[in-house]
């Protein structure tokens, strides 16, 4: 196929995005709509027609503006690298099939030649029967967690969001200042673990928890922790990823509303979302009788 002949495609996803774009939907939203719809899209295409490496190029360039925008158009820089969030999720991505590499793939089913060709770029990215691209270091796929605290936990992970050192780097803040405190620079490290809110939340997480956690990086901890007792690694990684996520929303609320969260309040509320998913999940029953984890 030439690039004009896939005008069409690109057109039909445009549209789409369009569509979704006036309903305002969260990362995590965003992040199911594209993996669904978008990836099926382009895969279903590249199944019958050579697509030209422009064009994928371009799809993937319309997936990562909605991702991060909400809209096909986005002209600034994405917070996370693409390859990275094609990544698969247990390597740290976010596991949005890569349309260049499924092309690939596709195109390999073909001909033995063009698996030849290409067996050894596809080598690292298809194993047993499932995708997965070049080893990372963090996943925040865990049965417990929301999707919504996942990707903030995700960038969160990565430095990624938006604090007001990286505003101050991209000159669209002259403020710095931590709104919760007034008294330091806001920089991931001083939001998520230094500040005196967010020291708090981890002291009455910690004592809820019945564990002992670090000072600081507390996220990258917690996915190289080891605990015998696989249920209760998944409580706490997932207890973690919503006190982030309290942590990053009470920060909102007071940058946007002028208004302070109490560190019980932001708790309660990630102890609240741990319980509620736990007791729908697998392991009812055993979840239940932990004794360890008095409920608040
Ligand atoms: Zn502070």
């Amino acid at each position: 196929m030439a690039v004009g002949d896939c005008s069409r495609l690109v057109e039909k996803i445009v549209l789409r995005i369009r569509g979704w774009g006036a309903r305002k939907l969260s990362y995590a939203g965003m992040l199911v709509l594209v993996q669904a719809v978008l990836s099926q899209l382009h895969s279903f295409w590249t199944r019958i027609f050579i697509i030209p490496a422009t064009v994928m190029d371009r799809i993937n360039h319309i997936c990562r503006n909605y991702l991060w925008c909400g809209s096909d158009e986005f002209h600034k820089t994405p917070p996370v690298a693409w390859d990275r969030v094609c990544t698969a999720k247990k390597y740290g991505g976010l596991g949005i099939v890569n349309g260049k590499n499924w092309n690939m793939a596709m195109l390999g089913n073909w001909t033995w030649r063009k698996i030849c060709q290409v067996k050894d770029i596809l080598k690292p990215g298809y194993c047993q029967g499932k995708w997965s691209t070049n080893a990372g270091v963090y996943t925040v796929s865990v049965g417990l967690n929301l999707p919504k605290h996942s990707i903030i936990g995700w960038l969160a992970i990565q430095c990624r969001l938006l604090t007001k050192d990286r505003l101050l780097r991209f000159n669209i803040i002259s403020d710095g200042y931590c709104d919760m405190c007034l008294d330091h620079l806001e920089d991931h490290n001083h939001l998520l673990y230094k500040c005196r809110f967010s020291a708090c939340c981890w002291r009455l997480l910690a004592d809820w928890l019945n564990i002992t956690l670090p000072d600081t990086d507390i996220l990258n901890w917690c996915i190289r922790w080891r605990c015998r007792s696989l249920m209760k690694k998944h409580i706490v990684i997932s207890a973690i990823m919503a006190m982030v996520y309290q942590i990053w929303t009470a920060r909102n609320i007071c940058r946007v509303d002028n208004k302070m969260v109490h560190p019980k309040f932001a708790v309660n509320n990630a102890a609240a979302m741990v319980k509620s998913r736990g007791q729908a999940w697998k392991w009812t029953s055993k979840f239940q009788r932990l004794h360890w984890m008095p409920w608040m």
